[in-house]
């Protein structure tokens, strides 16, 4: 019998330039995949079609490329699997447990505003957006419908309490995931989720049939991936991700988060951080040894 190597990816988003914290998430996702004797995949995670824009993509290639990265072809693009995404969201639509949801920002604002507990005590989720008021969640069927013919657009949103009793039930109790490299808090190990901390969170958007949670648990079983390597800022995305496996019937990986590159003030970087562009560092004649150092690799 063959034996299964493992598959580990690096899944950038092509809304912006790369930075340092790319390049070091880039580059321990293939060392990762090197130092397990594995292979090594890009994916390009570009379901926001409104922000992302084809000279991001391009260069995302040619940084890594620079950096010394090899991955395997073709590279999937999120855009083109858009059928995927879809066919998972009507199995939990079958399912029962996501609902359409036609608020808009400000109704959320106005819900939390008007809800007596006020803006600065409502919880946030851990992307930092304010946990959903349940606006649109139990509206009557004859009012669905109205709003439906008037064609207001309309996300889906998970209901997330009913979700994670019917993961449990289907997983024969309490639900982990299995972190191999180490949480923000250095957990590690097999570890408790916890999705009740993003509330109703969105599965599909209003402009397209999914988000990011959506897409890259699907793309990451669809592609076998093993081994999940990001940044420890995505630590809590993996409750939602490892409930939506268990919803959908989907294999499950290891997950290895790796710190986040932080600027000399302690500063998260970011997109707009365009000093620490590789490409502004590539084209100042930096090499990649350099952005290595610079990266703290
Ligand atoms: N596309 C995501 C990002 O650029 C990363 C997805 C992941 O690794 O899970 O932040």
């Amino acid at each position: 019998m063959q034996e299964r190597r493992d598959i580990v990816r690096f899944a950038p988003s092509p809304n912006g330039w790369l930075h340092l914290g790319h390049a070091y998430s880039a580059i321990f996702a293939s060392e990762t995949a090197r130092a397990l004797g594995g292979r090594f995949l890009l994916r390009i995670e570009d379901i926001d079609i409104g922000r992302c824009r084809p000279e991001y993509e391009q260069a995302i290639y040619e940084d890594l490329a620079w950096l010394g990265l090899e991955w395997e072809h073709p590279v999937r693009r999120q855009s083109e699997h858009f059928a995927d995404y879809e066919a998972a969201l009507k199995r939990l639509r079958d399912m029962g447990l996501v609902y359409p949801c036609f608020a808009t920002r400000k109704e959320i604002a106005d819900a939390i505003e008007g809800s007596g507990i006020g803006h600065a005590r409502w919880p946030v989720d851990p992307d930092g957006a304010p946990v959903y008021p349940g606006l649109y969640k139990d509206i009557a069927p004859a009012e669905l419908n109205r709003l439906m013919w008037e064609g207001r657009s309309y996300a889906w949103r998970i209901d997330m309490e009913k979700a994670l009793a019917r993961a449990e039930e289907m997983n024969g109790g309490p639900i982990f995931f299995h972190e191999d490299a180490g949480g923000p808090q250095g957990q590690a190990g097999r570890l408790p989720i916890d999705p009740m901390l993003f509330g109703d969170v969105v599965i599909a958007r209003k402009d397209v049939p999914t988000s990011y949670h959506l897409a890259v648990t699907v793309d990451d079983a669809i592609q076998n991936v093993t081994v999940v390597t990001r940044g420890q800022d995505l630590f809590p995305a993996t409750y939602v991700h490892r409930l939506l496996q268990i919803l959908l019937g989907l294999p499950e990986p290891r997950y290895r988060h790796h710190p986040l590159v932080r600027d000399e003030t302690g500063r998260r970087l970011s997109k707009s951080a365009k000093d620490m562009g590789l490409r502004e560092l590539r084209l100042a004649g930096a090499t990649p040894a350099e952005v290595r150092r610079l990266a703290g690799i």
